[in-house]
């Protein structure tokens, strides 16, 4: 696919080895094939140590992950997709991570709304979160490793000079793939368009000269993806890292084996895995789960209104009916004592929102609200006090950092019924049920 996007999207690959050698290699060098450490080293003749680093890192188990863009709160379908990547994970005694996609930065303190909301429907994680606004150095250099092996040139268009090119291919998504401008120019013509862009006081940005023209990934629910592997805009014009290249990058840093995500993403994922093969990263195994809609069939979004954990906390629906509504939704039966409703006093807010409808007036849940945050490097903590930070009993990743600092009784309670049912759903779920068939929310929670 094209991945001009900054924030593109994601991943997925299976064992490639198998079926991208030789995929419309466009050196025919022999390089560009397979996909799994030993053949990137020896073919390819790069990334020993990256690779080996790679392999080191990952856990005995591997990991799972999720990873939001901190844009605004989560609603039912990323929550729901959280959860699989939970379960997913959980099931094959794998680690769980969360990462907070920030290279846009952070808009509000969704990032610490979003970590709230994940530990109130129950979930819990393995090591600090990790942002990825504070990989600078990490994605430079892997910027500089591809460099190195020629796999980048420098791009001089502007994003209107590439949607007015007239002749640009298309690739078998049918998007518009780069058209291949600066792909071929002398140095002295890219000594010239590196000053004109310097006099506007803009950058060059780094494009992916790949070696191959296709590339498979294998998906538990969509079976093998092809599609084309574009010029992908690997750093920005503004010296930022794209996201196809952060996104490979940090979940080889967490050890990700395994990456469960909407399969709105589910055609990035060849772009992210080719990258991965060219920095010698392990191939990690896809996921693509079906989104949520609503009842017109479109993804949720602003205008469904009550989508979010606050939003239906408004409504009396609180982050335990939610769960037990995702429970349902992917063919979980609960017993009675699980799927009762919790005294509706429970409904956590967070404070400095209107939004947020505060059910017990009788505490000070929304006081300073603030989720522990914790980074990659650092702890870091938002807002208020960073007391009761909660940390449960039984399934794999209850050794995890939970983040519901400054959660009431009422909360904690909820939190803790929440924790029971996402280990009910561990043991109990059958993900051989999970369909490619999407999921319609509505407000009265039916299914
Ligand atoms: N941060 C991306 C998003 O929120 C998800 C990326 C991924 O799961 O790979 O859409």
């Amino acid at each position: 696919m094209g991945c001009d996007g900054a924030n593109a999207d994601s991943t997925s690959v299976g064992s490639e080895s198998a079926k991208n050698p030789g995929s419309g290699s466009r050196n025919n060098d022999g390089t560009g094939n397979g996909a799994d450490c030993r053949v990137a080293r020896r073919s390819v003749g790069v990334g020993e140590a990256a690779c080996v680093t790679s392999i080191g890192r990952r856990p005995a188990g591997g990991a799972g992950r999720y990873a939001p863009s901190p844009t605004g709160d989560l609603h039912c379908g990323n929550l729901r997709t959280a959860i699989l990547a939970a379960l997913w994970a959980a099931q094959d005694g794998a680690d769980f991570m969360v990462r907070i996609d920030d290279l846009e930065g952070v808009r509000k303190d969704f990032d610490a709304r979003q970590l709230h909301d994940l530990s109130l429907i129950g979930l819990t994680w393995n090591d600090n979160v990790m942002y990825q606004s504070r990989r600078r150095a990490q994605h430079r250099a892997a910027v500089e490793y591809l460099r190195e092996k020629g796999l980048l040139f420098e791009c001089y268009c502007s994003r209107k000079d590439i949607r007015d090119a007239v002749q640009a291919p298309h690739g078998l998504s049918g998007e518009q793939l780069y058209p291949g401008t600066c792909v071929n120019l002398s140095e002295f013509q890219r000594a010239k368009r590196r000053a004109e862009l310097a006099e506007q006081g803009r950058r060059p940005a780094l494009r992916l000269r790949p070696h191959v023209e296709q590339w498979t990934v294998h998906d538990q629910l969509f079976g093998d993806v092809t599609d084309t592997i574009d010029y992908c805009v690997i750093q920005r014009g503004d010296g930022l890292p794209a996201y196809n290249l952060a996104v490979v990058v940090d979940d080889d840093a967490q050890g990700v084996s395994q990456v469960v995500r909407g399969d709105d993403l589910l055609h990035s994922s060849p772009a992210q895995a080719y990258i991965a093969y060219e920095l010698g990263i392990s191939p990690v195994e896809y996921i693509h789960v079906p989104l949520v809609v609503n009842d017109r069939g479109q993804r949720l979004a602003k205008r469904d209104g009550a989508i979010t954990l606050p939003q239906l906390a408004a409504r009396g629906i609180d982050a335990h009916d939610v769960l037990v509504w995702i429970a349902y939704s992917i063919g979980v039966r609960l017993p009675k004592d699980l799927a009762a409703p919790v005294d509706s006093t429970r409904v956590v807010p967070i404070a400095g929102s209107a939004e947020h409808t505060v059910n017990d007036p009788g505490n000070d849940c929304g006081a300073g609200a603030h989720t522990d945050s914790i980074g990659s490097n650092s702890a870091t903590t938002k807002g208020g006090n960073s007391k009761n930070m909660v940390t449960h009993g039984s399934s794999s990743n209850r050794d995890a950092h939970v983040s519901t600092g400054g959660a009431c009784a009422g909360e904690r309670e909820l939190v803790e019924i929440n924790q029971e049912v996402i280990d009910y759903m561990i043991a109990h779920w059958d993900r051989s049920s999970l369909s490619r068939q999407a999921v319609v929310f509505s407000a009265d929670m039916r299914l």
